[in-house]
C-alpha cells in the first residue's frame, strides 16, 4: 500500500511529499491503513520502524473530521510517551505532518518544564497533546486540560511507561475516556502486562508486528 493508496487530506500528502517519505515503511504500510479506518490497533513495533508517522497521520486526519476545537475546549487526540524526549520527537512529527492545516494545533505537555505556560496553551484549545502521563494528570487534576473530547488515543511505548510506573496514570486516562474513542498501543515487546492492559482497554484490536 502506498501514500497515495491511503485516501489522505491534501494537505498531509503535501507534508509526506516535503518530507521526502516517498515509500511508507512496513509499520506504516499495515498500520496506517488500521488506524484509518477507526479500528483499534495492537502494535509491536520499535523506535526507528516509522511507527511516529504510522500513529500521527492517521490521528491528525481523524482530528480533521471532529468539529472546530473552540477556546476551553479540550483536546480531540491524546498521545501518551515515556519520557520527555520521545514526547518532543513525536510532537515534532505530528507538526511535520500538519504544518500545511492553517489551524491546527499542539501541545507538549511534559515534566521538568514550566507547568504555566502549558496550562494557557491548553486552555486556548488544541487538537492534540502529547504528553507523560504523571504532568498529564496533574493538568487533568487541576482543570487544565479535559478528556471530554478526546476520541483518539495513543499509548507510545507501553512497555517502557509501564517498567518506568506509569500503569496507575494511563489507567486513569483510559477508563475516563469518553465511550466512543479510538486506540493505538505500541510496545516493542508484549510482556503479560502489555497483553492485560490491551485486553482492558482496546476492542477488538488488529495486530500488526514489524
Ligand atoms: P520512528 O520509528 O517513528 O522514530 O522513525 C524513524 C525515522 O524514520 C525518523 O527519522 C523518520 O523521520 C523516518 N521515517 C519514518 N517514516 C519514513 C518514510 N516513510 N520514509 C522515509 N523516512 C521515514
Amino acid at each position: 500500500e502506498t501514500f497515495e493508496d491511503m485516501c489522505l487530506n491534501a494537505s498531509i500528502m503535501k507534508d509526506i511529499a516535503f518530507h521526502q517519505y516517498t515509500t511508507p515503511t512496513p509499520i506504516q504500510a499495515q498500520a496506517m491503513p488500521v488506524a484509518l479506518s477507526g479500528r483499534d490497533l495492537l502494535g509491536c513495533a520499535e523506535t526507528g520502524s516509522g511507527k511516529t508517522a504510522a500513529f500521527s497521520i492517521p490521528m491528525i486526519q481523524h482530528c480533521l473530521a471532529q468539529p472546530p476545537v473552540r477556546h476551553g475546549d479540550g483536546p480531540l487526540a491524546l498521545v501518551l510517551a515515556p519520557t520527555r524526549e520521545l514526547a518532543q520527537q513525536i510532537e515534532e512529527e505530528v507538526k511535520a505532518f500538519s504544518r500545511s492545516l492553517d489551524k491546527f494545533h499542539t501541545a507538549i505537555v511534559v515534566g521538568g518544564t514550566n507547568i504555566n505556560e502549558q496550562r494557557s496553551e491548553l486552555r486556548a484549545g488544541v487538537e492534540v497533546v502529547v504528553a507523560t502521563p504523571g504532568r498529564f494528570i496533574d493538568h487533568l487534576q487541576q482543570g487544565n486540560s479535559s478528556l471530554s473530547r478526546v476520541s483518539f488515543v495513543v499509548l507510545d511505548e507501553a512497555d517502557r511507561m509501564l517498567d518506568m510506573g506509569f500503569e496507575p496514570q494511563i489507567r486513569e486516562v483510559m477508563k475516563n475516556l469518553p465511550k466512543k474513542h479510538q486506540t493505538l498501543l505500541f510496545s516493542a515487546t508484549m510482556p503479560e502486562e502489555i497483553e492485560a492492559l490491551a485486553q482492558e482497554y482496546l476492542t477488538s484490536p488488529v495486530r500488526v508486528k514489524v
